[in-house]
């Protein structure tokens, strides 16, 4: 902001007689998140990175004014070692595909028309004037548009679920709960482009037929609630949400509610009882929320991510989208890629690119010309993949069948001097701490696996606790009551799986 503001200043002192006036604009992150604070210049679209205040009188002289370009400020691709003018040519990008990133760093999240510009809520207008809801709910269907929060429901197959159910009111939720560590893919989303989101809710209500809708968000994404509220008020203001949406027969409301930010709220019984006002704690999912969700009536949850593929497959039509990607896992994926490797940030790629393309040309391979040993997906409840898996397809059945799962899509990096028994009992900390205790096997279980892990890395493991370890995880996963227990043991079982040496290797050597 810094940066802005003097950019601002030199903008402002340049006069009326000025010819061109450059306009300056903020946006939300562009992906490359650690070469920030980042100023992109237009239309010759220069990109220089890790902009200091010290370095605005030279941009401005030099680069605003006379077009020239300063070297040492442009992006450094780490993959070929060459300054390049514009991001766009860098490998990192160059292998990305946006489609629900599509707006992000491209326009101002607080302006309705930048949004508007870039053919925002064309989607909804297609939907309310050229489409059934029938037809909208079989475009999702066909689009193969599967959930991005973790489970990878089929959309339009639950939102025909919901239509079905003759109760009213119906609701549709978003879920922006985003809690695991070193996730900020929804984040990211809601701060850059909060309309996406708004515009995918008021077609998907459109076609189950909700009147209603609420955008959970955890409570320490404050720029994230204040974009999202500011974007609701220019809907309302334009007349994209309220009574008779442009012109329309249909009306639809939103508001944003504050999560507390316990990870068990992106939970979907517990998140809708956390808006309902009761304690955040998952239920058994003896019906669908698609019959029975928010105060006992139809609902449709979706994660933010999810809600953002929406106007553009009704834009641009199921058959664009279904093309892309694999068989059964269509479109993009959008990754918060962090951790051991060169380039961190926030990627979307195609279903089905492989784990080494991500890490190694995507991400530049490993820093410090390390050795890649493992990457963690699916958040705290996924599983690590060891080197012999990087040509791995990212997919929903490909990962889960690694063991490990597609999650939300947070992936860590690590390399060879990480040590995975170290890292199952950093996830097991966090989710004991995590769990809501309402269940005996995930509250006592998964404390009982941490102690082990915690003796097993302090050199007191005893033989026998790896056959104790999988044996609790069987329990764990079996008898837990939802998500979080359920997938809690991932980390312990993909670790024992693929690094069961280095468990060994504590035990016998007591370290
Ligand atoms: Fe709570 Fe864990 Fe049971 Fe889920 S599995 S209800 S988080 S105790």
């Amino acid at each position: 902001m810094e940066i802005y503001k003097e950019l601002k200043k030199r903008v402002e002192a340049l006069g009326p007689g000025f010819a061109v006036r450059p306009v300056l604009k903020t946006t939300g992150c562009n992906g490359l998140c650690e070469k920030g604070p980042i100023v992109n210049i237009l239309p010759d679209d220069i990109f220089y990175c890790r902009v200091r205040v010290s370095d605005v009188d030279e941009i401005f002289e030099k680069t605003i004014l006379r077009g020239e370009v300063i070297e040492r400020l442009l992006y450094l691709d780490t993959s070929t070692g060459r300054r390049v003018r514009s991001h766009k040519e860098s490998e990192f990008y160059r292998r990305q595909l946006k489609i629900a990133l599509r707006n992000i760093g491209q326009i101002d999240p607080a302006s309705i028309d930048d949004y508007i510009e870039r053919g925002g809520y064309n989607a909804l207008k297609k939907a309310l004037f050229e489409m059934s809801p029938e037809l909208v709910i079989s475009e999702i269907e066909r689009s193969g548009l599967r959930g991005r929060g973790g489970a990878g429901f089929p959309t339009g197959y639950k939102w025909r679920q919901c239509k079905r159910v003759n109760s009213f009111p119906k609701y549709v939720v978003c879920n922006g709960d985003e809690g695991d560590p070193g996730a900020f893919m929804d984040r990211s989303i809601m701060e850059g482009d909060p309309h996406s989101v708004i515009e995918g809710m008021i077609i998907g209500a459109y076609a189950v037929g909700s009147k209603k809708g609420f955008i959970y968000i955890r409570d320490e994404y404050s720029l994230a609630v204040r974009n999202v509220s500011k974007a609701i008020e220019d809907a309302y203001s334009r007349g994209f949400l309220g009574r008779g949406i442009m012109g329309s027969g249909f009306n639809f409301d939103v508001e944003v509610v504050r999560g507390g930010g316990a990870f068990v709220c992106g939970e979907s019984t517990a998140l809708m009882a956390s808006i309902e006002g009761r304690v955040g704690e998952p239920r058994v999912k003896y019906i669908r929320s698609t019959e029975k969700g928010l105060w006992g009536q139809p609902t449709v949850l979706n994660n933010v991510e999810t809600w953002a593929n929406v106007p553009v497959i009704i834009d641009r039509g199921a058959d664009w989208f279904a093309a892309i990607g694999t068989d059964r896992s269509k479109g993009t994926k959008v990754f918060s890629l962090v951790g051991k490797v060169k380039n961190t940030g926030l990627i979307e790629v195609p279903m089905g690119i492989t784990l080494r393309e991500i890490i190694f040309d995507i991400g530049g391979g490993i820093t410090g010309n390390g050795k890649f040993k493992a990457v963690q997906t699916g958040g705290p409840s996924g599983g690590c993949i060891p080197e012999a898996l990087l040509d791995l397809p990212v997919d929903f059945d490909s990962l889960d069948r690694a063991g490990s799962m597609m999650g939300s899509g947070g992936m860590i990096v690590m390399d060879e001097t990480t040590c995975m028994v170290e890292v199952a009992r950093y996830y097991l900390k966090f989710l004991s701490e995590e769990s809501c205790g309402k269940c005996t096997p995930c509250r006592e279980g998964i404390r009982r696996m941490l102690e082990i892990l915690e003796d097993i890395c302090a050199g007191r493991g005893q033989e026998g606790d790896l056959e104790l370890l999988l044996e609790l995880s069987e329990t764990v996963k079996e008898a837990s009551l939802c998500g979080l227990g359920k997938t809690a043991p991932n980390p312990v079982l993909t670790t024992i799986k693929y690094f069961e040496s280095e468990y060994l290797a504590h035990i016998r050597d007591k370290r």
